[in-house]
């Protein structure tokens, strides 16, 4: 029995469901032994291409390494997979990576894969599942520290189910908090009898904040949801409030939240609006991890538009 570890990668179409795919052909060829977490890079070589996904997946096996590449090939030929120029956009890429016991160096197939052990998209996910996997040179763990000038991102321990969804809690914590606030309004609160000026800024932010909310929930239009998870098949809003920053609605209810208890002059709520915007900041940062799975231009637009809650200042 051999231990392969294959890398499978994507920056074509549906580029999570074609690696979702892959890993679950790929665990007929023998017995799956691991899959790594999800990793969004930048292309390295090649055309101007759009971020690819990556993940390497474990496969035991007794089949002859030529024979598995056979069958890997013919996965990619499934989903499509055109070879007009080298290094280009690819809809899946299957590569075996490393194996063990042995190694392999024929015309058709080297393993260790020969650029392996410089490519940060491999090593990351392979050290996931398998730290001491042959590479060129050492082992994964060791080349990975002294390859640093690539950026690789993970986006997800765990994504082979679609159906698994933390993103009730969120849901859950976020409606908590809205209501904390609002019972701490109307409990300690009062209606300014006295202007001062700290009441005139509550009532202005108030009015931003609900003129920058519905504003932004108008430009989303259909793509609106109270979830993480993006709405399957949209498009990515990036017009409007969302050129300014990229969750308007986040900023926009912190700031209408602190606004609020201000004008009605409660320190609680003030305080609780400000946890409400540090919420907003963690809930945002996993929304955009579940973004970059769907939308191959997240991390372009996250370049454009470098505000996350409020323009000019977080
Ligand atoms: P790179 O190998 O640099 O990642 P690539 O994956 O884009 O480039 P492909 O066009 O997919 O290259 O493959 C070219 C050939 O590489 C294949 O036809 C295959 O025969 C050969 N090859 C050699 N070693 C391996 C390996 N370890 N895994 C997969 N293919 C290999
Ligand atoms: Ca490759
Ligand atoms: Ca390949």
């Amino acid at each position: 029995l051999t231990r392969f570890a294959i890398a499978i990668g994507s920056n074509l179409g549906d580029r999570v469901g074609h690696l979702r795919h892959a890993v679950e052909e790929i665990g007929r060829l023998g017995d799956r032994r691991g899959v790594s977490g999800l990793y969004e890079t930048a292309p390295v070589g090649g055309p101007a291409q759009g971020p690819y996904l990556n993940a390497v997946v474990l496969l035991d096996s007794d089949r002859p390494p030529e024979d598995l590449l056979r069958q890997l090939q013919e996965i990619e030929a499934r989903h499509g997979r055109q070879r007009s120029m080298r290094w280009g956009p690819r809809t899946l890429d299957l590569d075996i990576v490393s194996m063990a016991p042995g190694a392999i160096d024929s015309d058709r197939l080297v393993v260790p894969h020969p650029r392996s052990a410089e490519r940060r998209f491999v090593l990351r996910p392979l050290c996931d599942v398998w730290p001491e996997a042959p590479v060129v040179g050492g082992i994964a763990a060791e080349a990975l520290v002294s390859v640093t000038d690539q950026k690789v991102d993970l986006l997800a321990r765990s994504w082979l189910n679609q159906e698994r969804d933390p993103g009730r809690y969120w849901i859950g914590a976020q409606f908590a908090l809205l209501f904390l606030i609002g019972l701490s309004i109307l409990g300690f609160g009062s209606l300014p009898t006295t202007w001062a000026w700290w009441r005139v800024l509550g009532g202005v932010l108030l009015f931003a904040g609900a003129i920058g909310a519905s504003t932004a929930a108008h430009a989303l239009g259909t793509a609106l949801t109270v979830m993480p998870e993006p709405v399957p098949g949209s498009e990515l809003v990036e017009t409007g409030p969302y050129g300014l920053v990229r969750h308007p609605i986040y900023g926009s209810l912190s700031l209408a939240a602190i606004g609020a208890s201000l004008l009605f002059a409660d320190r609680a709520g003030v305080a609780l609006g400000v946890l409400l915007l540090g919420f907003f900041w963690a809930k945002s940062g996993y929304e955009e991890r579940r973004l970059r799975m769907v939308h191959a231009g997240y991390m372009g637009y996250r370049d454009r538009v470098r505000w996350r809650l409020l323009p000019f200042l977080l």
